[in-house]
């Protein structure tokens, strides 16, 4: 893999000594890890986790705690929306870059039994629905809008119905942790050890067949190898490691604020790598700074350097973000008019000023004239219609903006508070299965969580909640066939 520094491979004839000998190993106690243990260990397999830090869910338990789940949950009924598998599957192949037919429709079809498995943990999503248009609900509602559902093209391409599921933990962050407590619970009822700030660093491997049998690990000066039928790596994602995000991600590097922990450095991506395991959607990534909630800021249009709109404003926050991402300089303004003007509680795009004339807020913004006032007048005579033939924005969000003063607030990188995290990982079969370039897979080796790649695909088609789905969803499918491939 180049340009990647790999640790290295042990081979196994040169092992000598193994601390533990077990069915399955899981790298990383996070959602990934933590499901894909519990579903093994519920086979009746042994079953270890090595968690490099003192505590479990390192990234997990900084989540809002919101799961992407559809298909007809205990939510969508009592909330009364429709949903079903095959409309689900829809939408999730609308919106990814490289759709992956078979993962969809698994987690799509299971996804109500999944919502159950998750309750079963000992919580449960509450029967309430957040109608605003909001990055996380606020408080304790189950159910919400948190992709691009309701946006052109995807409304034409699947029946829209809210999945965002919240764990019933008020605020926007930190409410993941719950779930992660509970799985800890859940591993300790099922006699799983988690061995905390062991880190695992290389892979072992049988030089004659290929076969990954184990890990080398390491806690302070202490070391040592343990045996394993099968290798789970949930080790995270890579946004904290500076070297592999300026080589996939470098918008990743010019933004002031990272979502992730100490962790996230990207080893069990190079681990799974330094034994062939194919990369996916590494230049990719979530990053975003929300204009919205108050959502009558998206009554507005964003424009970019050339004075021209280019995305339809009521778009998923990454959405929007991506696309100011592929504008000239990564920069781009929100302009409203003062009938719509409303000072966000927090401002991550930042209010650059106010101007009495068009002509004028060109200047101060650096646009040209005549390409801002016709930009304007196009999205003014449509909205007044409720249209909007250029982006296909919904009606809900149409409205002129022509009454003077107009405000603009700058969505330009590095202006703008973006934060955000990656998506790559490494390549997988719908079991979690770690493949090769050839798409083969790699005997004894699975991932889960942030560092294999699955439904997360990149930022315009990001929906909240699809990386705690997806981690616990194909984290107990990974569980689950490692156990059962381990040769008794
Ligand atoms: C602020 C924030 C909010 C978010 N909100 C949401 C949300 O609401 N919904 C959603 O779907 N996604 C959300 N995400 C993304 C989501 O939280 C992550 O994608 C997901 O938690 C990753 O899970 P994981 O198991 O892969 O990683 P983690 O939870 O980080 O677990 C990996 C574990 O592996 C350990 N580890 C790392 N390296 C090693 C090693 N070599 N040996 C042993 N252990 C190791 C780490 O210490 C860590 O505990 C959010 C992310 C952030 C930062």
């Amino acid at each position: 893999m180049s340009g990647l520094d790999l640790p290295e491979i042990v081979n196994a004839s040169d092992v000598t000594d193994y601390t533990d000998t077990v069915d399955v190993l899981v790298i990383g106690a996070g959602i990934g890890g933590c499901c894909a243990a519990a579903e093994a260990a519920s086979t009746g397999a042994s079953v270890l986790v090595l968690e490099r830090s003192a505590a479990a869910g390192a990234t997990t338990c900084m989540a809002g705690g919101h799961f992407y789940l559809g298909g007809g949950t205990a939510v969508q009924q009592a909330t009364g929306h429709d949903d079903n598998p095959e409309e689900m599957a829809k939408y999730l192949t609308a919106v990814s870059l490289d759709p992956e037919p078979e993962k969809i429709k698994a987690y799509c079809d299971d996804s109500v039994d999944h919502f159950n498995w998750l309750e079963a943990l000992g919580f449960e999503f509450e029967r309430s629905y957040y109608p605003e248009k909001a990055v996380i609900q606020p408080q304790t509602q189950g159910l919400m809008y948190t992709g691009n559902e309701k946006v052109w093209p995807f409304k034409d391409q699947a029946a829209p119905a809210p999945r965002g599921h919240k764990v019933p933990v008020p605020g926007d962050t930190g409410g993941a942790g719950m779930v992660i407590e509970l799985l800890v619970k859940r591993l300790g009822e099922l006699s799983v050890e988690i061995r905390y700030e062991v880190g695992a660093r290389k892979l072992v491997v049988d030089e004659t067949s290929g076969d990954v049998v184990g890990v080398y690990w390491k806690d302070g000066p202490k070391d040592g190898f343990i045996k394993a039928g099968s290798v789970v790596i949930a080790a995270g994602g890579y946004v904290m490691n500076p070297d592999m995000v300026a080589k996939y991600v470098p918008q990743l590097a010019e933004k002031p604020f990272t979502l992730g922990n100490t962790f996230d450095d990207g080893l069990g991506i190079r681990m799974g790598a330094s034994v062939g395991a194919a990369l996916k959607h590494m230049d990719q990534a979530f990053i975003t700074a929300p204009v919205y909630p108050p959502s009558i800021l998206l009554t507005g249009l964003a424009v970019n350097k050339e004075g021209k709109r280019f995305v339809a404003e009521d778009s998923y926050h990454s959405r929007t973000s991506g696309f100011v991402m592929d504008q000239t300089d990564r920069a781009a303004y929100l302009i409203v008019d003062e009938a719509h003007m409303q000072r966000p509680d927090f401002p991550l795009a930042p209010f650059i000023d106010g101007w009495e004339t068009v002509e004028e807020m060109a200047d101060g913004l650096g646009l040209d004239r005549q390409a801002l006032k016709a930009t304007l007048d196009r999205y003014n005579e449509y909205a007044d219609k409720g249209e909007d033939p250029d982006f296909h924005k919904s009606a809900e969000f149409l409205a002129p903006q022509d009454t003077g003063p107009w405000a603009a607030f700058d969505m330009s990188l590095g202006k703008a508070l973006y934060a955000g995290f990656t998506v790559g990982g490494m390549a997988t079969s719908v079991d979690g299965q770690v493949l090769a370039e050839d798409g083969t897979p790699i005997v004894g080796l699975y991932a889960a969580g942030a560092c294999a790649a699955n439904l997360a695909q990149d930022g315009k088609g990001y929906a909240s909640g699809t990386q705690l789905g997806e981690g616990s969803y194909f984290g107990r499918r990974a569980g689950l066939h490692a156990a059962r491939s381990v040769k008794v």
